[in-house]
């Protein structure tokens, strides 16, 4: 499938990224769970140590900023900032 979404839509009272790809799907990640994904080599190691990344509800995105075509980087309103989400991470399911 495509790399890139075709819309990436931000909702930012709800607290929902959408994404609407090539196939005609939309994948409707809450910041919540984006910060609880967090990729990054930090929360990585520490999901890997059996200790949940955790956010609350109401946790916002407070930037989001393309990384090359593959990626987007997003900082969140709890000062973390170093994840990169892949698009084909953001093209599955939040769950
Ligand atoms: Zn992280």
């Amino acid at each position: 499938m495509s790399a890139l979404p075709e819309a990436i839509d931000n909702h930012a009272g709800q607290g929902v990224l959408a994404l609407r790809w090539a196939d005609g799907r939309t994948v409707r990640w809450t910041h919540a769970d984006l910060r609880v994904a967090c990729p990054c080599a930090e929360c990585r190691a520490r999901r890997r140590a059996g200790q949940a990344v955790e956010a609350a509800a109401e946790l916002r995105i407070a930037a989001i900023e393309p990384v090359g075509a593959y990626a987007l980087n997003l900082a969140f309103a709890d000062g973390h900032r170093r994840g990169i989400y892949p698009f084909e991470m953001l093209a599955g399911s939040p769950n």
